[in-house]
Formats: C-alpha cells, structure tokens, sequence
C-alpha cells in the first residue's frame, strides 16, 4: 500500500529517512512520500534521503530552529500554530495516490511527542484516507522525563490516530553499542519490519501467485478498529539459484516438496509471533492479526500460510486472522512477518505510566521543595531591604 510517511522530531525523521532508504533497496513502492518536520535544524540537515523540499522547519518564531528541548507541551503548541507550514509541504503530495498517512515519532523527546499527535489529529479532519501512528517508546535507563513524556504522548497519539503501531526501543538495545550506532541498526530493524508489511500490500495483481497476494485493504481492515499494533518477523535462509527459482543442482530440495515448505511457513509464522515483538505483549490479547509469507515464490505455499494463520487463530482466539503472501524473486530468504492488532495486554505500557506518574509527583515535589528551599535562602527575616 501506498504511505505518505511524516517523520515528526529527531527519531520519527531519522526512520523516515531509513524507509526511504529501504523502499528503494528492495523496490518495495510503498512509499509514497516521506517528510520531516523538526523544530532543530541541525536535526533536518543530517537526513540524506528526505529531499530538502520535504523538510520541514517549525517554530521558528518560538525557538528559533534550536529544538523545543525534550518539553512535549511546547512541542504540541508549536505544532499547533505551524500547522499551515506543514499543511503546504502535505499538498505537494499527490493526494490520490496515498492509501494511508504514517506518522512516525519517538514518545520519549519534546518535537515528536508532542506534534505527532496533533499532526494526526489535523489530518484526520482533513482526509478520508486512514491516519496511522508509529511511536517509538524510550528505553527504561533515559530517565524519568523521557517516560513521562512517553506516558502522556502515548495516551494521546492512540486517541487521534486510526492505529498505533509501537516499536519499544527497549527491548531492541544491545549491550555496548554506541547510542548512534545503537539506533541505526534499530531504525533498520523497525523499517525491515514495518517495510515488509506495507510493501506486501503493494504487490499488484498481475504478479506471482495473485490470488493469495495479500492486498492493501487487508492490512487496513487488520488495523481498523484503533488500538495498539505490534510486529513479529521470523526469516529462515532457503537455497536457490538466486533468481527465487529452485536451483538444478538440488533436485531433492524442498521447494519442490509442499510438505516442507508447509512445515516451514508454519513454524516460522510461530517464531515470528512467540519471539521477540516490536512491542511485547500478551498474543492471546490480540483482537485482529495478519500473517503474510515473504520469499521466493516458490518457497511459498498456500496450505503454509493457511496452517500459520490457523495456528495464530488458536493462539490469539480471534475470529478475524486474515493471511497472504509478499513473493520477493532474487531473495534466498524465507519470512513471516505477524502483525497483532488491537492487543490489550501490554506489562509495558502499564509500567511506562507507572513511571511516567512517580515521575510527575517527583519533578512536582522536587519542584515546590526547590521553591520553599529559595524562599528560605533569600529570606533574611526583614532584617534586609531588596533594592527595588
Ligand atoms: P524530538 O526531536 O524532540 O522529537 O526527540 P527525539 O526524537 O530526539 O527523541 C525522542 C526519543 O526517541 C528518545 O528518547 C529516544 O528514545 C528515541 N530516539 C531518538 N533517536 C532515535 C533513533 O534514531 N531511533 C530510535 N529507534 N529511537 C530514537
């Protein structure tokens, strides 16, 4: 499907700019447009795929291109006021050919925390098309602020956008990587995942195996119905002679036997939704789901796809499992990507605004003692007069 992608701050731009990247890499064509709306503008100039008439700088009336400084409030209002700037960059895009808007933001900072959600908010009045969020949750050791700040954008962003798709940056950290070549290979793990599914729903039918192609209304009809979405994604390496045709040399291989294509879909649709989530959850939570088999089309079967979708049909108890395939020629890899819509147990979520509100009573006391304790200090008991 078609995405008009709006990267908002420093995070939502940066994945913007690596979907690009990637939509180029694998001639996914779901990439419509992609945007960046930042108020730094140091943060806009480092993007190498946004082009420069797709940047754009707000607030500077307020800030002066110098950032809002991780404070969401003041992030919300001066997207607010600049909405019309944003507005006029939205209108160079060819309206017509978008299926869906994403707009993509870290929860944690001050930009896109607070814009993003009235960005959603402003495009849902105005267009027809669905309007979907991607939020990037902060990782636990950034502290108190970054949480609260998560917390309070999260509870607004899921209320203006038709989905919130959640990647949680804490649970894709490595140990002893540099926070720069940290989120790198983060941002490419979340437009791998989040690529595959939206460029699945971009195959035309005129394609391989066209029937059981998953189209872009299954993705939206998966995503519809609000909430909060996750992502699994198992891959496995098959041998091919490289053109996703069956090499000559393997006349016993397995793409020949259904049996073993079946078995593997299956088992890589369990792997994609029992291991690690781009947001954990409870599977049984999921109130929709969408399974789709990416690889060479000859690697995919129908009765795999069928049997993982069941398979996630009993997991999750949901009615509503829709199921299909992406079939990439040129690849020697075998995938499912699972998407989980509308799940409602996240442990996550509930500790982020646990936190999120120990953080608030904290700044609060810390802030009114802080008051009392200056009070003190410059209080002479009337023994001295202040100037003027
Ligand atoms: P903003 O520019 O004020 O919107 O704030 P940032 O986008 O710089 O930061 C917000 C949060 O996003 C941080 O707390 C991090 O959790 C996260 N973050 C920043 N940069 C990246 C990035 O490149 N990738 C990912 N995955 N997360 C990022």
């Amino acid at each position: 499907m078609k995405l008009a992608l709006i990267g908002f701050g420093q995070a939502g731009g940066k994945v913007v700019d690596h979907f690009l990247a990637y939509d180029d890499a694998i001639d996914g064509g779901f990439v419509e447009s992609g945007l960046a709306v930042n108020t730094a503008t140091t943060d806009l100039q480092g993007l190498e795929h946004v082009p420069q008439s797709h940047r754009v700088c707000i607030g500077q009336a307020r800030v002066n291109g110098h950032g809002v400084g991780a404070d969401n409030e003041l992030g919300a209002e001066v997207a607010e006021t600049d909405i019309d700037e944003i507005q006029h960059a939205i209108d160079r895009i060819p309206n017509h050919e978008v299926d869906a808007f994403l707009v993509v933001a870290g929860m944690g900072g001050g930009t896109g925390s607070g814009g993003a959600p009235v960005l959603a908010k402003h495009l849902k009045r105005i267009y027809t098309q669905p309007v979907y969020g991607l939020g990037v949750l902060p990782a636990t050791d950034e502290g108190g602020i970054y949480t609260l700040n998560a917390a309070r954008s999260f509870r607004t962003f899921v209320r203006e956008v038709d989905n919130l798709l959640v990647f949680d940056n804490e649970v894709w950290r490595s140990a002893g990587e540099s926070v720069e070549g940290g989120y790198d290979r983060i941002n490419r793990e979340i437009v791998e995942r989040f690529g595959l599914l939206f460029a699945a729903g971009e195959v035309g039918h005129g394609d391989h195996v066209a029937e059981s192609v998953v189209d872009s209304s299954e993705i939206i009809n998966t995503l519809s119905g609000g909430g909060i979405s996750t992502i699994g994604y198992a891959t496995e390496t098959v041998e091919t002679d490289g053109s996703g045709l069956l090499s000559s040399f393997t006349g016993s291989d397995d793409g020949f036997d259904d049996g073993s294509a079946t078995n593997r879909l299956t088992s890589l649709v369990r792997k994609a939704t029992l291991g690690r989530l781009t947001l954990s959850c409870d599977v049984s939570s999921a109130d929709r789901g969408l399974v789709v088999a990416t690889g060479p089309p000859r690697k995919l079967n129908r009765k795999g796809v069928e049997r993982g979708r069941q398979w996630l049909e009993d997991e999750t108890g949901s009615m509503e499992i829709r199921g299909g395939d992406y079939p990439i020629t040129g690849g020697n890899e075998v995938g499912a990507i699972v998407l989980l819509s509308g799940v409602t147990d996240v442990p996550r979520i509930d500790q982020l605004q646990q936190v999120g509100i120990e953080a608030k009573e904290t700044t609060e006391e810390v802030r009114a003692s802080a008051e009392d304790e200056f009070a003190s200090l410059v209080d002479t008991g009337g023994e001295l007069d202040a100037l003027f």
